[in-house]
């Protein structure tokens, strides 16, 4: 256990807050709180389109994570206005906002291309950066020293599907790259001063808590500014779920406490600098082919893990070497 120092003193986030926050991060950055708003600005993913593959990585549904507002038949700024309402709705406090693309691959088309989709979005009013998901294959040097030049003039952050360290698990789930691209990516966007987040699944088939352990110290060394983790979540009718009524001992199954516990002791190991976004995913229970436990929301979820973090006197980091 760590000896009773405050949490100011320790950590250097010196938000008070035992792990190393997304919240906390963007008023440190904006001065306020911001809101991401989400797009679907029409990509495809070459996972599906057949560059790679038509089967796409054997969990992904799309539509489980698009909000209602969220279509991509209508423009980015109608998508932005609409996104507004949606979360002055249930956040009123943000009056700045980030344009979120989410949906499938969005550095998929040609420079022209997203130069002329991302321009839409930062000409929108009160928007004042980018935050861009993609794969860690869709990205080049051309690309990489146009989002170079645009951060110098707005917040861009580009996030990584990387899902897992291991290549015998990227390639059972159809990922159609390996560890190492994902790697390269991050590295290049870094090395250019581009702000740099990754994504990774708890829970795939044939991995272990043990293994997930491990991932700790690998990610550490990453330069990597922020982080989302998420349990696996088996969508219906995805070729993942398929496989699990198959194979359903290839997958471990967490409990909410198991889960909760395991976060922490992960936290621990966990580079202080990098920034946590998620601990968990979030899909309507209509899309689940199982649900795991129950209807839990993430801010819940997120409770706990501080709650634990608090009993156990631990935080992100402490065992960080
Ligand atoms: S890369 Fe993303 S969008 Fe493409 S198939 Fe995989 S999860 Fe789906």
């Amino acid at each position: 256990m760590a000896s009773q120092q405050s949490t100011s003193e320790i950590f250097p986030w010196h938000t008070g807050r035992r792990f190393n926050s997304y919240a906390d991060y963007f008023k440190q950055t904006f001065g306020q709180r911001v809101q991401k708003v989400t797009i679907n600005a029409g990509f495809t993913c070459p996972n599906r389109d057949g560059k790679i593959s038509f089967g796409g990585c054997s969990y992904c549904d799309n539509s489980a994570f698009n909000p209602s507002y969220c279509q991509k038949g209508k423009s980015i700024s109608q998508q932005i206005a609409e996104g507004i309402v949606f979360h002055k709705n249930r956040y009123r406090r943000a009056d700045k906002y980030l344009a979120y693309f989410q949906a499938y691959s969005n550095t998929y088309a040609s420079l022209d291309e997203l130069k002329h989709i991302y321009n839409q979005a930062l000409e929108c009013e009160n928007v004042v950066g980018l935050v861009i998901g993609t794969r860690p294959d869709c990205i080049d040097e051309e690309k990489l020293d146009y989002f170079a030049r645009l951060s110098q003039r707005c917040y861009v952050i580009l996030e990584y599907g990387v899902e897992s360290c291991s290549d015998k698990t990227l390639a059972l789930v159809n990922r159609g790259h390996d560890f190492q691209c994902a790697r390269r990516a991050i590295d290049a966007t870094a090395a250019r001063g581009i702000k740099c987040g990754a994504h990774f699944i708890f829970g795939l088939p044939k991995e272990s808590p043990a293994d997930w352990q491990q991932w700790a110290k690998i990610i550490s060394a990453m330069p990597l500014d922020t982080v989302k983790f998420h349990q696996l979540q088996i969508i219906k009718d995805t070729p993942m779920a398929a496989y699990c009524q198959q194979h359903p001992e290839e997958f471990y199954s967490f409990t909410l406490p198991q889960y909760i516990d395991f976060i922490v002791g992960f936290l621990e190991h966990l580079n202080p600098n990098i920034v946590v976004e998620r601990f968990a995913g979030e899909v309507p229970p209509r899309f689940l082919d199982q649900s795991l436990w129950g209807l839990i929301r993430n801010d819940q979820i997120l409770q706990q893990v501080e709650k634990t973090l608090a009993q156990r006197n631990t935080y992100q980091g402490r065992l960080y070497k």
